[in-house]
Parts: C-alpha cells; structure tokens; sequence
C-alpha cells in the first residue's frame, strides 16, 4: 500500500550545528528540486524534519531520489489513519508485513501527543504489540535492542504509524561546506573523489586536462558525461572546466630526466588548477588520488607534485584500496563510463619506469629550463573552455560568468 507521508531525517548537524539555519533551508531546496515534477506532493518543515505529504504520487520513485540527496541521514514512509484503535492494530499489521526484511523482534513505541485519546500509552502499547505479535507467530518483543521499532504517535490531527528507516546518502547538503575545484580525468578513481566530496558538503567545479588532437573527441565526451552523471547528485548544474594540455605536455615531454615526466605534468597541472581555483573562488584541490596507487601518488611523489600550490590539496580517497573505490563507482553509476577506453593525456609519453622518488631540486630544475612555461600555462588558463552541465542537456557558458546556486 502507498504510504501516505515521508518523514525525512537530516543528520546530526542540522541539530547542533551553528548553520543549522543555513543546512536546513538548503535542505528544503534540494527536497523541493527533487520532487518538484510530483505536483501534489505537498512539503512540510518542522523542528529539524521534513515531511512529504505524497496525496497519492508514488513513494517508490520519490524514496530513490531522496536516497540520493546529500545531507539526508533517513526518512520512513508514514502511514497516516483515523485515531481508532482498530484501525490503529490493523495499520500496525500492515506496517509490519510491509517490512523489506522480516524482523524476529521487534517492539511498540507509543507517542500521545493528543491526551483525548481514551488510551494512555501503557495500555496502547499492549493493545497494539499483543494484536501483532498474533499476527506474526515467531516474532518476540525485544525492548532493549528491537530490530524493528514500530511507531505510533497520536496527533490531534490523526494517527502516525510507522516502522521502516530507510538509509539515505547522508553527509551534507550540497554546497553548504564551500566550494573546491575537482581534477577530473575520466579514469575510475576521480568521479568517485567527487562524490565523496559532494556528499561532504563541497560545491566543485570540475576541470579537466585533454591533449587534443592527440586524445580523441570521444576523450572529451567522456568526462562531459562523467559530470553530468555527477550533477545528478549536486542537483544543480556543475562546470566543466577544459584545459588545452597539448603544447605543455609537449614540452614537458623534451626533458632528459625521463622518469620525471608525470611529475612534472601533475606539476603543471596543479598550477593550472590552482589559477582557476582563483578565478572561480574555490579555497581547495580534489583529486583522486590514493595513496600507493601508482608512482605519483605515492608519499614522495605527492611531496614534489603538492609543492606548487598553497591551496589545501583534498584526497577523499587517500585511504581506501580500488576494490572499494570500484564499489562506490558502480553505486554512483560512473564505473561503465569510467572504464570506456579512450585515451587520456596522461597515458601519452608515459616513461618506461616513472619515479615513485622523484628529487624537487631536478623537477625544479627541468621546469626551469623550458624559458616559457609560465607563459604557456597562463595562456592554458585563458583558453579554457566552460561547460555547464546538468543530468540532461548541455549548455556552453562564459568564462566569467558568476553564478551563485544559492
Ligand atoms: P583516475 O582513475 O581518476 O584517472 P588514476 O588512478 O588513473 O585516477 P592518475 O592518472 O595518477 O590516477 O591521476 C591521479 C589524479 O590526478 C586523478 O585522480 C585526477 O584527480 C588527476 N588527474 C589525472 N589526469 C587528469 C586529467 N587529464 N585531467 C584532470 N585531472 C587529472
Ligand atoms: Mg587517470
């Protein structure tokens, strides 16, 4: 059966936090976006909850985008009765039968908010636990640790009951933590760092380095669908920032010290970031690194690489192994496009032995010795292509455009 309302849970923040005002009202907003296309739903807001009143729209499809929302910890799908005890028994039963999952115990939690009601909550509890405890042979009373709490709250308005706590994303809502630049290379491990740093509460610009014409149309493609995948989740559209890396990446490709040559791309790459950061407001850098993953990212190599920037580099990843990672990939439904095998400019000239070593003073000195590179990195950073993306279409925006999503 539908259930009538949706109650929605944030989580421990929007209680204690000094923003609370702020998170809850984001909060709002991004509940609203969600079921904005179900035009009876009707949008309730009290002490820290939400309540979804759903006048017959489907809880099924609400429920999977609310499980999406960042900041959401839970909700319940909530039936909503006449305050009579039969019907209050009856409704337990079907509650209880509508569990995903049959719990083997469980126990009654009575609220009586409207004391006209003719049975104090003692005597609720045994009317209603007795009637479904015969319903259900087997299921035993657990008081202490019930797997299954079934609650029952009488409202001067009508009755309450419900027993289902569905998990959501949890974290925080979009955008109310800051905002950071995402490096984004259409391998595996990014589009995950930015999920995960989303769900923190970060809003991201992404930006990606692409050395065309040696990497492919189709390069590009990729990671334009890799973020619209992830502005699922931001519920608003993100950018796309594309960097020309070809003529560094060229240059940087002369150097002697062969094994220096990732290093010395992530390098430059971090300056690039690190400029748009600026122009675009963002206080930090995230990328997908993990650490050990591969020689760059090892301790050394992220010493040398991290050294041209002063913003705070971000690792959502650092310590989890790829099994994990490629876990949350599919969750997030980026593993298929992630996998696609199109070139991207970093598997171009890759050394034989890159270094999981590599000595500051050299990389210092290679950068050095390429007079232009400044110059070369300024005119990356000006001609970088802006794309704002949503689930749905694209639209090309201007380089200075100011947007506030809030
Ligand atoms: P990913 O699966 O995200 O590609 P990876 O394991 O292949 O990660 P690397 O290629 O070493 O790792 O890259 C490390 C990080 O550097 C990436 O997670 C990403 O944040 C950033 N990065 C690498 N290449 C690019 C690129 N072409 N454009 C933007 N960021 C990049
Ligand atoms: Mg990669």
């Amino acid at each position: 059966m539908n259930p009538d309302m949706i109650l929605i849970r944030f989580g421990e923040y929007t209680i204690k936090g000094k923003n609370r005002g702020m998170f809850e009202k984001r909060m709002l907003q991004q509940v609203k976006r969600a079921v904005a296309s179900y035009t009876s739903v009707h949008i309730r807001q009290t002490f820290g909850r939400i309540y979804l009143e759903l006048n017959g729209e489907p809880y099924a499809e609400i429920a999977a985008r609310l499980k999406d929302i960042f900041g959401i910890a839970s909700f319940s799908p909530i039936r909503k009765i006449t305050s009579e005890l039969e019907e209050i028994r009856r409704t337990a039963v079907e509650v209880m039968q509508s569990l995903p999952k049959q719990p083997a115990t469980f126990k009654v939690a009575v609220k009586r908010v409207d004391k006209q009601f003719p049975h104090d909550t003692q005597e609720l509890n045994h009317l209603v636990g007795g009637h479904v405890l015969h319903a259900f042979p087997g299921l035993k009373v657990n008081v202490r640790e019930p797997e299954v709490e079934l609650r029952i709250e009488i409202q001067p308005e009508g009755t309450y009951v419900f027993s289902e706590v569905v998990p959501a994303a949890g974290g925080y809502p979009y955008g109310t933590n800051g905002k950071a630049v995402l490096l984004l290379s259409g391998g595996i491990d990014s589009p995950v760092a930015g999920y995960m740093a989303m769900r923190q509460g970060l809003e991201l610009e992404a930006i990606h380095f692409h050395s065309y014409p040696f990497t492919s149309e189709k390069a590009k493609e990729k990671v334009i669908d890799l973020v619209r995948r992830l502005s699922h989740y931001s519920g608003v559209p993100i950018k796309l920032h594309l960097v020309s890396f070809t003529e560094i990446q060229t240059a940087l490709a002369q150097t002697e010290h062969n094994s220096l040559i990732i290093t010395l791309m992530r390098r430059s790459m971090l300056r690039i970031a690190t400029q748009l950061a600026e122009k675009v407001n963002a206080l930090g850098i995230v990328s997908g690194d993990s650490l050990g993953q591969v020689a760059s990212q090892t301790l050394s190599s992220m010493n040398v690489i991290g050294r041209t920037t002063d913003l705070p580099l971000l690792r959502p990843l650092l310590t989890m192994d790829k099994n994990e990672i490629i876990r949350i990939a599919r969750q997030i439904d980026t593993f298929e496009t992630s996998i696609l095998p199109y070139e991207d400019c970093c598997t171009l000239f890759v050394p034989k032995s890159p270094s999981t070593n590599p000595n500051l003073a050299i990389a210092m000195q290679c950068e050095d010795s390429i007079v232009n590179l400044n110059e070369m990195i300024a005119e990356a950073v000006a001609t970088t292509e802006v794309m704002k993306l949503s689930p749905e279409k694209p639209s090309v925006a201007q380089t200075t455009e100011e947007d506030h999503w809030f």
